[in-house]
């Protein structure tokens, strides 16, 4: 089943037919914007900016309040877009995609004003003078979107920019353009203006020519194949980017966890969203002493998931099919070399094409891609460890770093674990929902991204921060301006003698 299918035409742009995951029913076209429109929408974007700057915070504030209780009068009416792009359940749907929307408009429209203030700075040295920090907006920021959370991923980064008074080109999955378009016609409703907020929809060419258009920034979100091909375009037109990219994450379960707890955390962070979530568990250490019964209560709840099309159900179906191939071919191959599959391990054709039955792996090994490569799937491969190192040791064993889960007693000691785990992020006793805590700094360090987005740390990654150095006394002229003299260089060195060589100099310093 073709969920992007080209339109064949002997003329005219690119187009698109767009399928739902569900049923491969036709959902509707899009059309391809070429370089030269993908050019043109960054040349409005950069004339209509300034005006959006001008408003100010307390005015683009304004806007991202009237977006927020848009989006709580129109919910129902957006859903049903969402859930036949991606197949997910209504649940799914509000959790994954409504509730976090909301959070982030509320939470940038009453924080970004006081993270972007002027901020003054005292100076360690130079006590003649003053200095404030200003977070100016970058300009016109594009943003490169994944199919796996269509709304959300596509709403987070543009409220951030918006809000530090940038204008957006937006470019959405070609996977799942509809959802997308959502928070174009959520922002143009609630008062930003069309050229201030654009969408360019395609697929990859489209992309590649935002790269190319003359942005001065680029916030993607996507596979590592396709984030080098940003970061390398980024480079070469030296302009900023962050890259969100794909995980391993591991889960560790330490003998001293709430074993109960644990089952239902690995459960839902591998199965929700069908593991289409760049956090989602991907493979989970489990200490020997405690490895069979935490294995027997993960297989229960897991035989209790209820994979469906309608109604209530707790999983879908893929969204993208090549995604299910690769899928399939690492399971298979796991199965090959030895791993036993626990419940699943095949597609579910009673559903449809793309369904994919939640599977539990065990005898894994480090040799098997399950265990090396991304999945973004319904997978959950567990393996026994001797003790706490060994799980940290194998953990570590991997070239991406997004995020991880720990389970454990006491904060001292997770904390202390925590660091030793080489990832983005961690989370205690809980699924990965650092991306949902919009105070953390979220992002993924070796192949799993560059920068970080939300939070202060975010917002601020949408501005430059322009340093203003103000003179306080206004004598004259400063000691070090021509005509170079002995006396001059003289009186440095005895500065430098007392400031880095006597206690109180240090101290003052
Ligand atoms: P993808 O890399 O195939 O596509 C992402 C976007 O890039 C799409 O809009 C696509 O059209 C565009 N694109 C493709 N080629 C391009 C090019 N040459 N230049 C510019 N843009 C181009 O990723 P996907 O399959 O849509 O998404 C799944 C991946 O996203 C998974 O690896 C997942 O882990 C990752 N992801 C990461 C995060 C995170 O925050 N770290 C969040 C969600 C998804």
């Amino acid at each position: 089943m073709a969920i992007v299918e080209p339109i064949p035409s002997e003329s005219g742009p690119r187009r698109l037919r767009i399928s739902s995951p569900l049923d491969g029913q036709p959902i509707g076209e899009i059309e391809v914007a070429d370089a030269e429109q993908v050019r043109a929408a960054v040349a409005r974007a950069r004339a209509a900016q300034p005006a959006w700057d001008a408003l100010g915070f307390d005015g683009r504030a304004a806007c991202l309040r009237r977006a927020l209780a848009i989006l709580l009068a129109k919910q129902e009416e957006y859903m049903p877009v969402i859930m036949r792009e991606t197949g997910r359940s209504r649940v799914e749907t509000i959790m994954m995609e409504m509730f976090p929307a909301c959070d982030s408009l509320g939470f940038y429209a009453k924080n970004a004003k006081k993270i972007l203030a002027d901020r003054k700075v005292p100076l360690h040295l130079l006590r003649n003078k003053k200095m404030v920090v200003a977070y100016r907006p970058l300009g016109v920021v594009g943003i490169i979107t994944p199919w796996n959370g269509p709304f959300i991923l596509a709403l987070n980064p543009t409220v951030q920019a918006l809000a530090a008074g940038n204008a957006v080109v937006l470019k959405p999955s070609e996977v799942t353009p509809f959802s997308s378009r959502l928070v174009a016609d959520l922002f143009h409703e609630a008062g930003v203006p069309a050229d201030v907020l654009q969408i360019v929809e395609g697929d990859g060419e489209t992309g590649a020519a935002l790269l190319e258009a003359g942005v001065d920034k680029i916030s993607f979100t996507g596979s590592v194949r396709t984030g080098r091909k940003v970061g390398e375009a980024c480079g070469r037109n030296l302009i900023p980017c962050t890259l969100e990219l794909g995980g391993k994450d591991p889960m560790i379960v330490c003998a001293d966890a709430d074993l109960e707890r644990a089952a239902g955390g690995a459960v839902f962070g591998a199965f929700m969203n069908t593991g289409q979530f760049c956090c989602s568990t991907e493979r989970v250490y489990v200490v020997e002493s405690v490895a069979d019964e935490f294995t027997r209560r993960v297989l229960e709840k897991v035989q209790a998931l209820r994979q469906g099309r309608e109604g209530e159900y707790d999983l879908g179906p893929m969204i993208w099919p090549q995604q299910l191939d690769l899928i399939e071919r690492q399971v298979d191959e796991a199965r090959a070399a030895g791993a036993k599959v626990l419940c699943g391990g095949r597609r579910n054709p009673e559903l449809g094409e793309l369904f994919y039955e939640a599977t539990v792996l065990t005898d894994v090994t480090h040799a098997m891609s399950i265990m090396r490569d991304e999945t973004f799937g319904p997978v959950l491969p567990i393996v026994r460890v001797r003790d706490e190192d060994e799980a940290l040791r194998l953990a570590n064993d991997t070239t991406y770093g997004l995020s991880a889960t720990l389970w454990t007693k006491g904060d001292t000691k997770a904390v202390a674990l925590a660091k030793r785990i080489h990832s983005g992020s961690v989370c205690v006793n809980d699924s990965s929902l650092t991306y949902g805590v919009l105070e953390a700094p979220f992002g993924g360090r070796r192949t799993s991204g560059v920068g970080q987005v939300n939070g202060e740390t975010g917002l601020r990654g949408y501005c430059f921060a322009q340093p203003i150095v103000l003179d306080r006394f206004g004598v004259k002229e400063e000691q070090v301006w021509y005509p170079y003299t002995a006396e001059k260089g003289a009186l440095l060195q005895k500065i430098m003698r007392w400031v880095w060589g006597t206690p109180l100099g240090r101290w003052m310093s």
